[in-house]
């Protein structure tokens, strides 16, 4: 029988997990030819997610869960789910039920036709502001536009991946992650399905422009080496201007107002 691991990462969530559960639930019993693990990874929630979640172990055997010992971060969370997920594949999903868990049976479907990685992508993004569409759509322009790393847009971390892929996620080791990014940069073959993002169900969003804008140059320095490339340009191109007014205008180099020698600066002397 093959094991299906379905990755959960929660912060705060106390007023989703059990919903979450019950949905799941009704998912997954009708797909008994599979063996099933919902690992949750409290990522160092301070509300009663880690309560919830140790009841939900107590009560069902294919219940696990990971507690970090303080708020990593979601990416950090899920490096560490995919230590400990112990299945054929594993379906990485949020604990706000805005990843719905209906599509399950779709990966699996495409997992069983050979896909290494079925990534869900959204299909609109109702609910979101015309600024967050846009800074969203710059961002992922940019990014493209130097890397040659493939990475899909409008896509989130909700996607089912083979263990091929989990263990060579696991394999990098990197503490500052795009994880996102690294889905696309261990290769593998991939499906792409389409589905509507609900909103929350409860709680509100981890995410605000401060830590977006964290996850973007996260982005952006983990996959291209341009930031560089533009510091280097950047330094050429201003001593190679420095060099230029230094000949045109002082005539030579650039006076130079008291020559230091070793003895002007050695205190015993003085
Ligand atoms: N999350 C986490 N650690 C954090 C922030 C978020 O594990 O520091 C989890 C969160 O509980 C949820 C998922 O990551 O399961 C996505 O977070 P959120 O819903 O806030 O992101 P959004 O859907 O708004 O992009
Ligand atoms: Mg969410």
């Amino acid at each position: 029988m093959k094991k299906v691991s379905i990755l959960i990462p929660a912060y705060n969530e106390q007023e989703s997990l059990n919903l979450l559960y019950d949905t799941l639930i009704t998912v997954i019993e009708p797909l008994n030819t599979y063996e099933w693990e919902i690992l949750f990874i409290n990522d160092g929630s301070k509300d009663n997610s880690l309560e919830i979640i140790k009841d939900l172990y107590e009560k069902d055997k294919r219940i696990c869960y990971v507690d970090l010992s303080r708020n990593y971060g979601k990416e950090i969370a899920m490096m560490a789910g995919f230590d400990y997920v112990t299945g054929d594949c594993m379906v990485i999903m949020d604990a706000d039920l805005q990843d719905p868990p209906s599509l399950i049976p779709i990966m699996l479907k495409y997992w069983e036709a050979g896909y290494d990685d079925v990534y869900a992508k959204r299909r609109t993004r109702d609910g979101e502001s015309f600024f967050k569409k846009f800074t969203s759509k710059m961002f992922y322009k940019t990014l493209q536009k130097f890397t040659r790393v493939q990475i899909q847009k409008d896509t989130g971390d909700f996607r089912l991946i083979d263990r091929r892929g989990i263990d060579a996620l696991r394999s990098i080791r990197e503490t500052q992650r795009y994880t996102k990014g690294l889905f696309s940069w261990i290769g593998f073959s991939k499906k792409e399905i389409l589905f509507d993002r609900n909103p929350r169900i409860a709680g509100s969003s981890k995410w605000n422009y401060f830590t977006l804008t964290g996850l973007a140059i996260e982005g952006v320095t983990s996959f291209t080496v341009a930031p560089l490339r533009l510091a280097s340009y950047t330094g050429i191109i201003i001593s190679m201007v420095y060099s230029m007014f230094d000949r045109m205008v002082v005539g030579g180099t650039l006076p130079v107002k008291e020559t230091l020698t070793l003895e002007s600066i050695d205190p015993l002397k003085s």
